[in-house]
């Protein structure tokens, strides 16, 4: 479920959309049309319900990104950049590119989503108020309805105070205000968000064993979002703020060793793998990065093709996804490896290969960090 597509803009921000949401759409609509309309509005026709259904659902998608888009609009007057919005299985994340300066920025950018949530729900109300007394067709009515009572929920499930849901947010600017510690308020926070989690799956528990299973299925999963979204924001708030200043060339390896392109496996088993004990050389030609060559990528060709193999044809050529500069985050790269799941680095300045950085680099940087209280 890491797949996201990018659609298009708002306001310069990225709008992206995970592969989970397609499935939750395509769930949505088919529960609106087979399920939730025809037992509501009995009379109406399949043709009817398929439009209102495919209707509600795509306007449901568009209040889900008016909500980020007011938390990102907020944060974006207050300094705070976007770097994208996700919309996800269990709704959107506006994914800001820093903390908020101080908890009366953070109450505003995460008082903003439910903002918009509760004014659409009333903006929506108010038209099924309209329509349902002046329009004559019987199937405009419920979709505003319905999104009118949907804009609710969201406002309202989103009001959870656990991290890092908004209300948790906003419980975590209250902490913050009073302690004057971030890291400490988000710690408080993100564990009443697991709290909060684990409180969803033993309902959930409850609502499956009796005989409420699909209601009950649903809260197993989003308290188990819940809990794992908590975990996962503190450790970043801990990361960031241990890796604070910190940049690749602080912590990399800078007694790099080149392999040329053109070389055989044979030889590069010889001469480098053998002789360095590294298990992973940045490839160069004329000095230039041309791609990285790992043990693994060395196992695919078979002993008897050694020493006909060039290390081009088996090595990691995406130079341009590999590559760090020593000017790079630490705290950043560290997202970058978990996000790709890539373990090594080559560290390019300009031009020149001057260094490589590993996730084992990084983590032993944060445990030695985090052992000073840095
Ligand atoms: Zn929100």
């Amino acid at each position: 479920m890491n797949t996201n597509i990018r659609v298009f803009k708002v306001f310069g921000i990225p709008i992206e959309i995970n592969v989970s949401w397609f499935i939750i759409f395509a769930l949505i609509s088919w529960s609106l049309v087979k399920g939730y309309f025809p037992a509501n509005y009995p009379d109406l026709s399949i043709a009817s319900y398929w439009a209102m259904g495919l209707i509600a659902a795509f306007l449901l998608f568009a209040s889900v990104l008016l909500h980020e888009l007011g938390h990102s609009y907020v944060a974006k007057t207050h300094g705070v950049p976007i770097k994208r919005i996700t919309l996800f299985l269990f709704g959107g994340v506006s994914q800001l590119s820093k903390e908020s300066a101080n908890p009366r920025i953070e109450c505003m950018i995460a008082i903003a989503g439910p903002g918009v949530s509760y004014v659409l729900m009333i903006v929506f109300f108010v038209a099924y108020y309209i329509v349902s007394r002046t329009s004559t067709s019987g199937a405009i009515a419920p979709v505003l309805k319905y999104l009118a009572y949907v804009n609710g929920i969201l406002g309202t499930f989103n009001l959870i105070p656990g991290f890092p849901l908004d209300g948790g947010r906003l419980l975590r600017a209250f902490i913050w205000k009073v302690t004057g510690d971030l890291q400490r308020s988000t710690y408080i926070a993100s564990k009443v968000g697991g709290a909060i989690g684990f409180s969803f799956i033993a309902l959930g528990f409850i609502s499956v064993f009796t005989g409420r299973f699909i209601f009950g299925l649903w809260l197993v999963l989003i308290g188990f979002f819940l809990r794992q979204a908590a975990e996962a924001s503190y450790l970043q708030v801990v990361v960031s703020n241990t890796l604070k200043g910190v940049k690749v060339g602080d912590i990399m390896k800078a007694d790099v060793i080149t392999v040329p392109e053109s070389i055989t496996i044979q030889d590069l088993i010889d001469n480098y793998f053998f002789k360095y004990h590294y298990d992973c050389f940045p490839v160069t030609l004329a000095g230039r990065l041309r791609g990285l060559i790992t043990l693994d990528d060395m196992r695919q060709v078979p002993r008897s093709k050694w020493s006909e193999t060039t290390v081009s044809e088996v090595m990691q050529s995406d130079v341009d996804t590999l590559k760090v500069t020593p000017h790079d985050d630490a705290a950043e790269i560290l997202k970058r490896v978990v996000r790709d799941r890539c373990g090594k680095m080559p560290v390019v300045e300009g031009d020149r290969v001057v260094g490589i950085i590993t996730r084992k680099d990084i983590l032993e940087a944060l445990r030695i960090f985090s052992d000073l209280g840095h």
